[in-house]
């Protein structure tokens, strides 16, 4: 047990089936990229793009349909983090480089994982999709 897997349990909802909680948790390994009290950051499994990592709440909720204010501060959070990820990450400088930003949500929104991540693509083209 690490110190990882117990701070977020305590501290953060999670669902015992996720994939994405066990990340959180320790359970399943990743590649991290960051770690907060509310954020991961870890490189996505099968990359569309030379960089390509995902940021999820610690907290379990299931995609964007389920946000609300009390969320706002978390996402406002990830999204002026996710900059300075990116170019941690290797993303090229603005505005000749830049990075993709996609949040899938539901199943016609193309949502696989249910527990919300903001997905971070960046690099030289041609990337594999998007
Ligand atoms: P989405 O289609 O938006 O739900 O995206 C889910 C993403 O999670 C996909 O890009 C997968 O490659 C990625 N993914 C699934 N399992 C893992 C894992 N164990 N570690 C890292 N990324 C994963
Ligand atoms: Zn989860």
């Amino acid at each position: 047990m690490n110190a990882t897997a117990t701070a977020s349990d305590h501290a953060h909802p999670h669902d015992p089936n996720c994939i994405f909680c066990k990340i959180v948790a320790g359970q399943i390994p990743s590649k991290k990229v960051y770690e907060d009290e509310d954020i991961f950051a870890f490189h996505d499994i099968s990359p569309w793009a030379p960089v390509h990592f995902l940021m999820v709440p610690k907290a379990h909720i299931p995609s964007m349909a389920q946000v609300g204010p009390e969320h706002e501060r978390l996402l406002g959070r990830i999204m002026t983090l996710a900059p300075r990820l990116a170019a941690e990450q290797g993303c090229n400088p603005y505005p000749d480089g830049g990075f993709r930003i996609v949040v899938n949500t539901g199943s016609e929104g193309g949502q696989e994982v249910h527990h919300l991540h903001v997905h971070v693509m960046g690099g030289p083209r041609p990337w594999l999709k998007g």
